[in-house]
Order: C-alpha cells, then structure tokens, then sequence
C-alpha cells in the first residue's frame, strides 16, 4: 500500500500541538484507520494515492469491480464510469465544486450499494476522501417513500401516487395524444355493513373490492384508494367512450356480486363517476371534480350504475348550491310557510283534519315546491331542524282552530335519528297546548324499510304520549302488509296515483278497494289522495274508503284561509 508515514503524521499534528509528538508507529496506525466503519483515501499534491484503507478498498470494490491495481485517480474514474457509477456529468460538477468550495459529496450506485464520498481539498496536502456505505438507509428512504404513496389496507396507489400516475398520463396525452379515462368508483350501502357487522368486516370487504377493481383493469391502468369507500380507476391509451363504458359496466356487475366475509354473505354496489381526457379536462383537478360531478348524478339515478360527465352537470350543481345556501337562512329569514289541505269524512260528510304542507316562499324565485327542495334538505341533514319548526308551527296554529281537528304532519326519516323527535313534539304540544291526540304524524313506508329497533321505539313513545301515526303514500313504495302489522297505524293513506288510475286501468278501483278492506279489518281509517273529480269520489266512497283529500274538498291554503274556511263550514 503506498504509503507516506510522514505525510500521515503531519495529518494527525494538531493545530496547536506546541512539539511534534514522537511519531506513530505505521503499523498501529494502519490498524486503527482499518477499524474504521468508514473508508478513507488520500491523494498527495501530485495526485498520487498517499493512503487507502481496507474499507475504502471494500467499497470502491465493490463500485466498480473491475478496479486494477495499483490504484490511481485516473485508474479509478474509469472503473467507476465502467461499472455506471459515476457519469461525466458527476466528475464535471464536482471538479468545479472543489475548484470553487473546495469540498464536495456525491452519492456513486452500482447494482443495490450507495456509497457517499465525501471530498475535500487540504491546501498544499492533497484531498482527503471519506467513503460511507449509506445502502441500507437509501433502501428505507426509498421504501417509506413507496408506503407513502400506498393505501395501507388495500395496498393499492393513494391520492398522491394518483396524481403522480394522472400527471403522467396527461403528459403522454400531450405528447402523444394518447387519452385516458378517470373513472370514480364509490360503494353503495358500505356504510350500513360497516356499522353493522363491524369494522373489522368493512375492512375485509373493502380489500376484496380492491382484488376485484385489480383483476378487472388492465396492467397499466392503476386502481386507487381515496377515501373510506372511494377508489379511482385510471384507464389509459384510451381510444373512444366505448372503451371505458365497457369497463365501468364491468366495474357495476362485478362489484355487485355477493361477497362472502367471516360467514356474512354481504352485498354492495357500486356507482360510477367517469370523465374522458381530453374532452372533459386536461388537468388533474378538473377531471376529478368533473368525475365527482359524474359520480353525484350516478347516485341521483338510482345508484349501482354510471354515468359520464356532461357540462351542464356543472351549472345544475351550483344552482344546488345556491339552493343550498339559500336554505340554510330560509328558517331564520321567515321564508318558510305551512299551508293547511282539509281532509273530509265521507261518512259523517264532515272534515276531520288537515294537512301541513310546507311552502317556501323564496325571495327571488317565489315558491318553491316541496318536492324540490324537500329532497335536498333532507341530503344536507336541514331537515331536522326545519322539520321542528313545522311541528312547532303546526301546533301552535291548530289550536287555534274553531274545531279541534287534526293536524297532520309529515315527517322524514331523518328526524328519526335520535331522540330529538319526541323532544320536540312534547315541548310542542306543552307550549302550544294543542292536546296530543289532535297531532298526527305521517310518515312513508322507507321508515319502515330501514327495519330498525329505535324507529319502533320512536313511533311507539309517541303513540304512548297520545299522537297518532299514519302510513303515507302507501302502495308507492314495497307495500309490503308486514309494514302495517310492524306497527298499530291510526291511519293508511291511499297514493294518489291509485286514484288518478281508478278511471283508466280496468282494475284501477281493485287496489283501492283491497286497502279500503285491509283498512278496515286492521280497525284503521283510510284516506284516499288526491281526489279531483266527483267521479273520483263516487268511486271511492263505494270502494269503502272513510276519508278523502284532494283539490275537490280544497287545495292546501294558506293558514289564515283556512280559518276562513272552518269558521264558514
Ligand atoms: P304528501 O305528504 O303526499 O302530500 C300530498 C301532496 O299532494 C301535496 O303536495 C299536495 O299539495 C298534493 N295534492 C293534494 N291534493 C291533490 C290533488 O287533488 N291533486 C294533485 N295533483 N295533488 C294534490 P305538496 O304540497 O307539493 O307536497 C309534496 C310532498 O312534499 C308531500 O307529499 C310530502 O311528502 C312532502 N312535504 C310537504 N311538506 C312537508 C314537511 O313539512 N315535511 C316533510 N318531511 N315533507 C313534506
Ligand atoms: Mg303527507
Ligand atoms: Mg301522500
């Protein structure tokens, strides 16, 4: 090993060491530079190798295997440039590194080995070089970098290495023009399962959604997590919508097959949000928020289906918005209003109640329909709050009535969260006055569908209170009899398409003569919806149906007209 004690022993010499100490022993020397984790190379003033210790030998060694003795800087550079550690560009950069700062560091790789080394000049000495084998923390630099970019439980990509992969195929579409397609995928009904068989179940179903969403797509499409029940497909080298519409029905069939988990036969589904680059965006955020308005609209229709992005999405989502937003300070505005729709006896020729019907008087638009923003209270959770005061309001008019009818009040599922509902018709009925057996709740038969033991209890505390309940818009949704047997109905109002059907279906009057029968053996009264005509009421009232309401008793007035209308009649 070429050598120069002198030399090392003017290296070692401190600064302010007053005498030359007697000088080291070479061999002891050696040995100790050789124990050193890190390798050590000096060059003397002419270039030449002044010392080289084992582990610095290792580890060039192991960098360029070809390395001949004896060891020269130029003998170096080219077995490194050999093996593909050290590129021309690195040798320029660091030359000028130490011409200017004289010290540089760059990381040389050959096959899995990084090895730091770490150059500095020593004025009229030469250059010292520390050689650091830094393999294993580039290795766990690398592999946290990858897991950051990994869903934890499916393992699939996250939102970050979306972006990086959407990015990349926005870059070949620019460059090749090649499309691509971003399809967003959230799961029906995951909720109810996760909430109902556990998290640990919700956990295992999504990772079989995750199996299917990898083995439906192709090796270079990338399947993503999002969100708790949000993947993303990213179809690339898109050629036309038919492509991706192939893989979205696909994507609906597959994961709505059953799943098998822990013993639960579990079902889901899944709607589909999809938008096409170029058409629909050229940049990440736009493609994801149009797929995201895409995905709104899939829902909309009924879910476990998809649908493309269309421009006019974007103007009818902000329109909810604005509904939205304007909804939110319609209670504190007084912008809302309940009209009051008489129901009539056929019997005793007599009204016995009156429906609440809730009106919206916007200030720009005039009145809005319950039907239409009804819907969308209940989705942003406005309902509840909303729904209290029509209660409270009810109340509070009702008894003010020159007949102590009744007062019916819809009421959403919503509502039944909780127990706020009683709450609020107790402390309704305590400041209004109004007796309980005069307030009546309607509710539809979806309550029921949810088959839930607190909406029982809810219905049945404000039955004990003295409230009646009556089936809504029965025959609409599954009319199924296990409904009215879950819970002692006061009363089952009859759809008002059936009415509407009596005259043109041959068998129109059969279905209402089944609930008028049903109705009354079940000791429950029966009102017929919707009754326009005075054929329609002949009808019914030989069907056996005991009550009716419709624009040919009265349309739902304002509450001041119906006291108008009570006084009179
Ligand atoms: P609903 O409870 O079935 O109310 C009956 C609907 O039928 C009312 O519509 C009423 O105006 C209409 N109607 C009554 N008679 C006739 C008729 O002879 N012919 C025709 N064509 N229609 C008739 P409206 O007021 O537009 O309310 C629609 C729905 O909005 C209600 O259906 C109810 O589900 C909901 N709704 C209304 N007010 C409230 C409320 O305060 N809370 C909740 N949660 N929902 C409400
Ligand atoms: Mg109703
Ligand atoms: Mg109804």
């Amino acid at each position: 090993m070429a050598l120069g004690a002198h030399r090392v022993e003017n290296t070692l010499r401190g600064p302010t060491d007053p005498e030359p100490a007697s000088p080291l022993p070479r061999a002891l020397l050696l040995r100790c530079l050789d124990g050193l984790r890190h390798g050590l190379l000096i060059l003397d003033e002419a270039g030449r190798v002044a010392l080289c210790t084992e582990p610095a030998r290792a580890l060039l060694a192991a960098l360029a295997p070809d390395l001949a003795e004896p060891l020269s800087p130029r003998r170096l550079i080219a077995a490194l440039r050999g093996a593909g550690a050290l590129a021309r560009a690195d040798i320029l950069r660091a030359a000028r590194r130490l011409r200017e700062e004289g010290a540089v560091s760059l990381d040389l790789c050959h096959r899995d080995r990084t090895v730091q080394v770490s150059l500095s000049r020593v004025p009229g000495t030469g250059m010292v070089a520390t050689l650091e084998d830094i393999s294993a923390r580039r290795a766990a630099e690398a592999s946290a970098a990858e897991t950051a970019r990994l869903d934890p439980l499916t393992r699939l990509p996250n939102r970050l290495l979306l972006r990086e992969r959407l990015g990349a195929a926005l870059d070949r579409l620019a460059r090749r023009g090649e499309g691509c397609a971003l399809l967003l995928v959230d799961l029906d009904r995951f909720k109810p399962v996760n909430d109902t068989l556990g998290h640990p179940v919700g956990d295992a179903l999504l990772e079989k959604v995750a199996d299917r969403l990898r083995a439906t797509v192709r090796a270079e499409d990338t399947v993503a997590r999002i969100g708790g029940d949000e993947f993303v497909v990213l179809q690339s080298a898109v050629r036309d919508a038919a492509d991706t519409t192939a893989l979205a029905q696909r994507l609906v069939d597959l994961i709505g097959r059953a799943y098998m988990i822990e013993g639960h036969l579990v079902s889901i589904g899944a709607s589909l949000g999809i938008a096409l680059a170029p058409q629909d965006g050229t940049d990440p955020d736009r493609l994801l928020k149009s797929a995201d308005l895409a995905l709104y609209r899939a829902k909309r229709d009924g879910r476990a289906t998809f649908r493309f992005f269309e421009p006019t999405m974007d103007a009818q989502m902000q329109a909810r918005r604005q509904l939205e937003l304007d909804m939110r300070q319609a209670l504190a505005r007084r912008e809302f209003e309940i009209h009051y729709q008489p129901q009539l006896n056929l019997l005793e020729e007599r009204l016995t109640g009156c429906e609440a019907l809730l009106r919206w008087r916007h200030p720009v638009r005039g009145m809005v329909s319950p039907a239409e923003f009804i819907p969308l209270a209940e989705e942003i959770g406005l309902i509840v709050p909303i729904g209290d005061w029509v209660i409270r309001q009810a109340c509070h008019d009702a008894v003010r009535w020159p007949r102590p009818i009744t007062v019916a009040v819809n009421v959403s599922p919503a509502q039944f969260k909780g127990d706020r509902l009683v709450d609020t018709v107790v402390s309704a009925l305590a400041r209004s006055g109004l007796p309980a057996p005069r307030l009546e709740i309607e509710i539809t038969e979806g309550l029921l569908l949810q088959d839930d033991a607190q909406t029982l209890r809810t219905l049945h505390r404000l039955r004990d209170l003295g409230v009646r309940v009556s089936m809504d818009d029965f025959g609409t949704g599954y009319s199924s009899l296990s409904y009215l047997r879950a819970f002692p109905f006061d009363k089952i109002k009859i759809d008002r398409s059936f009415v509407r059907d009596m005259a043109q279906k041959p068998d129109g009057d059969a279905v209402i003569r089944a609930i008028a029968g049903l109705g009354r053996s079940l000791g429950m009264t029966t009102v017929a919806e919707g009754v326009e005509t005075p054929e329609q009421m002949r009808r019914i009232r030989a069907e056996g149906c005991t009550d009716v309401q419709g624009y040919l008793v009265s349309r739902p007035i304002p509450a001041d007209d119906l006291l108008a209308l009570l006084a009179r009649s």
